[in-house]
């Protein structure tokens, strides 16, 4: 590796949805852009979270200088809580971004070690020979920003997650002014979020939603229950203006929508007008047709507010008949068949239920569209145009855009995950991969990082797996046997019997103290006897195996 040289250096989030993690060398230094994390698909059942495999930053641990957050999504800090303790950096975000990673370094006892750095849209940051500049841009959380990257052999932009919006509802519009100033200056690398590459058109205005989620709750002739993701402050401050305007007060339920209300209340970013709360223990007696409950839970993760709302196992919140359920979220895709299992449930009770876009714009996407991706290509010019943020098949269709486009004056490069871009003074090269790829994680053993790698099977030689089986009736919802549990290299030699009958104990209570619709619900079913089991074993042997429920309808 020469000295005057810059490496980009992709780790994650090319190739895939989430768990996004690029790495800018220069000489000795290097500054890692975004720690994200990815939901597991379903077949990685058994494993909680995704991040990227950071074996090239471990190696040259002395020289990694900082992290750098776009934005507080979760798949652009949530490996953070993994990462820190192997790579002890400063992490440089806006207070927002900030405030999310430490509410997690906090759960996970890392914030005591932890540097973080507040940054300003529009200032700047030198670390080693770069100089950052933080570009304000709207996406569907706040305070979110893009990076121009000065670098000794020119200006790399990585514009974050984005799309353009000309009307924010908290009226601070995407810095385009920025975007044309580098363009002008002329800029090495433009490395530009790919999400949306399929859309045509502009993405509609955060504001497009405001009319069809205000018809909704004036029309509706009970209570409204929105979800929305718990990082959608702009779409959590429409949501309480509308209630308001309607004559309803709101009501924040789950555990991340209360946390997320309560930070960016405390920081100014949302308004809610005094009186406007109802606390969760007072909606029992409180006139429905008063209320709209925003909740947590859209992409029907198991143990969710809205989860367990739909199957009518929440303390504080059950539907009702010709209750309104507004879905004001994307439908991930890999979560479809458990989002509309959930609002199978919901319909069930005869709610009235609207997801998708219908009759006017429930949700609009946070991501650029084409017209948005041509736009920032003609502002910046750049020499080098990298896609990121998305699965193969979108970064190559960004690829062509940017072909069609033709405001790239030097090469379009295609890169996934692991393969490093030397730019050099004669140009921009492939070279040799460095290791790269996901890491499976199951949380709750933070401690030792090591211990819950399942990549290198470590984790299965030493903890095993544990596969409870289950024949569920499924009319009934009566467990029709005794469970058995199947283990390999799990059960210490002395005595594994007592240890089995306990755990055949703990999988049939977690069934009898479920209600009928949750037994009807393998996915949720599943979750829970992992989860309750998963305690169990941790307490009896202070072991970790990874655990597969199977249900078997008969
Ligand atoms: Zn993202
Ligand atoms: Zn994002």
């Amino acid at each position: 590796m020469t000295s005057s040289s810059l490496w980009a250096i992709p780790l994650g989030g090319l190739g895939e949805f989430g768990m996004n993690m690029l790495a800018l060398r220069y000489a000795d230094d290097i500054i890692v852009i975004d720690a994200g994390l990815m939901f597991p698909e379903a077949e990685l059942l058994g494993v909680d979270i995704v991040i990227p495999d950071v074996t090239y930053l471990k190696q040259n641990r002395d020289l990694v200088r900082a992290i750098i957050l776009t934005h507080g999504h979760e798949d652009h800090i949530g490996a953070l809580a993994y990462i820190l303790p192997e790579l002890n950096v400063p992490v440089y975000g806006t207070r927002f971004t900030l405030a999310l990673a430490r509410k997690r370094l906090e759960e996970n006892a890392l914030l005591d070690q932890a540097d973080l750095r507040e940054v300003l849209p529009g200032r700047k940051v030198e670390i080693g020979p770069f100089i950052i500049e933080f570009i304000y841009v709207t996406h569907s959380t706040i305070d979110c920003v893009a990076l121009a990257i000065r670098t000794p052999l020119g200006v790399v932009i990585h514009t974050g997650d984005f799309k353009m919006d000309p009307t924010p509802t908290d009226g601070a519009p995407f810095d385009l002014h920025a975007f044309a100033r580098y363009g002008q200056e002329g800029v090495l690398a433009l490395f530009c979020d790919s999400t949306n590459i399929e859309r045509t058109g502009f993405t509609p205005s955060e504001r497009a939603v405001w009319p069809r989620l205000e018809e909704l709750c004036r029309a509706a002739p009970r209570k409204v229950l929105v979800s929305c993701f718990a990082t959608s402050i702009h779409r959590i401050q429409q949501v309480v203006e509308i209630a308001a305007s309607v004559g309803r007060k709101v009501c924040f339920v789950g555990r991340s929508m209360v946390d997320n209300v309560e930070i960016a209340h405390s920081m100014d970013c949302l308004h809610i007008p005094d009186g406007m709360v109802v606390r969760p223990q007072d909606l029992k007696n409180y006139d429905p047709l008063k209320l709209v409950i925003l909740a947590s839970g859209s992409q029907a993760e198991p143990l969710s507010s809205l989860s367990r709302i739909a199957v009518d196992n929440h303390r504080l919140v059950s539907l009702e008949e010709q209750d309104t359920v507004i879905l004001s979220a994307r439908i991930i895709p890999g979560n479809e068949k458990a989002i509309y299992r959930m609002l199978d449930h919901m319909f069930r009770r005869r709610a009235l239920v609207y997801y998708e876009n219908s009759g006017g714009a429930i949700h609009v996407s946070g991501h650029a569209s084409q017209e948005e991706l041509k736009m920032l290509q003609n502002l910046v010019r750049p020499r080098y145009f990298i896609p990121i943020h998305g699965e193969y098949r979108q970064l190559f269709r960004h690829a062509a855009l940017a072909h069609q486009v033709g405001a790239v004056s030097g090469e379009v490069i295609l890169l996934e995950d692991g393969q490093p871009l030397e730019f050099t003074a004669e140009g921009a090269f492939r070279r040799e991969p460095v290791s790269a790829g996901r890491v499976l994680v199951d949380s709750g053993s933070l401690e030792e990082i090591e211990e819950v790698v399942i990549r290198d099977r470590r984790h299965l030689s030493e903890d095993g797996i544990v596969v409870p089986i289950i024949a569920i009736d499924k009319h009934t919802g009566r467990v029709e046997s005794q469970p058995e549990i199947v283990t390999r290299g799990f059960i210490p030699s002395d005595d594994g019997s007592e240890i089995l009958n306990g755990a055949r104990g703990v999988i049939l209570r977690t069934i009898e103290q479920s209600n009928p619709e949750e037994k009807m619900d393998w996915g949720v079913i599943k979750e829970k006897i992992r989860s309750d089991l998963k305690r169990y074993l941790n307490k009896q042997t202070s072991k970790r195996p990874l655990i597969l429920p199977v249900i078997l309808e008969v």
